[in-house]
């Protein structure tokens, strides 16, 4: 007789949960910085502080279930119908949505690898099976495989641009061509999580593509350029069939009223946001510019993170850059991701990679 109750077989390979490190408390004098989670080192607008503080007179009620001024709120922003428009608890609850939506057992989830870490996680708990197609030496999307890859089980895909850890985007091109290779029953995700920071003229815009494909949704957050991450809102805009099926598997009362409320209120101070991404994207090109200055290699990003593929060297480095009061975010034997942080945190990575990286 086991003492445990029995859960189901898919969860065991999902790993247990790992608290996000905590840089060390100092007792050196240093200032730590925590550049490991991809957040906005600015806090949040002050007109959005009093939104917030305004809305916690309210959560003695249900939020509006139907999350109606946000939802109209992005509907304007993003020039499309509300019913475009699904909200959740963060663009990661609406990965559980699509995979709960469209996958079951025996069922494949298809996504490029290394990707972002929920799209294995959402894919298990819906009891489906991953298919990681290899990124390209330079950390891109390949296409063509993940295209080539797709069978009659294929029921969900990921596409990750720019691509969370790698910062790469998928071209304009690159994603028409899959959009015809896939068939039109398989639902196509676009995370587009970090494309306000995004650059590239040649990158896709899921906003101008999802309505040519009823079968392609793009993912977007509050999380990063917005600098909402402690507030947890994301969206998805595809068509109404497609927000009907998230709809139906949505958490309940999930975006609570603050959340709502700062999210709408955001997006009233764009051009204040816009600004402050403006920056971040300054000190990106700063930073890695600084880095091949130093002598260490490091390619291009369209997002506010840097990758570095070390390989084997990866967590020696992660606990260099640690002493030094940089928690930066480890994959070991492969690379560490760099969140594009305060001007300060920039430098100081600067300095930390330059000693101990350059070749
Ligand atoms: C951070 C992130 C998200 C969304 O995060 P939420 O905070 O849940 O909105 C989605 N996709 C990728 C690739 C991310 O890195």
């Amino acid at each position: 007789m086991t003492s445990t109750p029995r859960f189901r077989e898919a969860l065991q390979e999902i790993p247990g949960y790992r608290a996000g490190k905590r840089p060390d408390p100092r007792t050196d004098g240093v200032e730590a910085f925590k550049i490991s989670s991809n957040e906005n080192p600015y806090p949040p607008l002050p007109r959005v502080v009093r939104v917030i503080e305004q809305a916690a007179y309210q959560v003695n009620r249900y939020p509006d279930p139907g999350s109606v001024e946000l939802i109209d709120a992005i509907a304007a922003h993003a020039d499309v119908p509300p019913g475009h428009i699904a909200v959740a608890t963060g663009a990661v609850a609406l990965c559980y949505q699509f995979a709960q939506a469209t996958a079951g057992p025996d069922d494949e989830v298809l996504f490029a690898w290394r990707s972002f870490e929920a799209y294995p996680i959402v894919a298990s708990v819906a009891g489906a099976r991953s298919v990681r197609v290899p990124v390209t030496a330079d950390g891109r999307h390949d296409l063509r495989a993940m295209a080539a890859a797709v069978t009659e089980r294929t029921r969900l895909v990921f596409v990750c641009s720019p691509n969370n850890p790698t910062g790469t985007v998928v071209t304009q091109t690159e994603l028409d061509e899959f959009m015809s290779e896939v068939p039109a029953d398989v639902m196509v995700v676009f995370d587009e999580a970090y494309i306000e920071f995004c650059r590239d003229p040649e990158a896709a815009d899921g906003l101008a593509t999802y309505d040519r494909h009823p079968n392609l949704a793009i993912l977007r957050t509050f999380s990063k350029a917005y600098g909402l991450a402690g507030l947890r809102v994301g969206y998805a805009i595809a068509q109404p069939v497609v927000i009907d099926a998230l709809n139906k598997t949505a958490l309940p009362f999930g975006v609570s009223i603050v959340a709502q409320a700062a999210a709408a209120a955001s997006l009233a101070d764009d051009a204040e946001l816009r600004a402050r991404v403006d920056a971040l994207v300054v000190e990106r090109t700063r930073t890695i510019a600084g880095l091949r200055d130093r002598g260490v290699a490091v390619d291009d990003s369209e997002a506010n993170f840097i990758w570095l593929p070390l390989g084997e060297r990866a967590e020696s480095f992660a606990q260099e850059c640690e002493a030094a009061g940089l928690t930066v975010r480890t994959f070991p034997g492969e690379g560490i991701r760099v969140t594009v942080g305060e001007p300060a945190a920039n430098a100081r990575f600067v300095e930390v990679a330059a000693d101990a990286l350059a070749g």
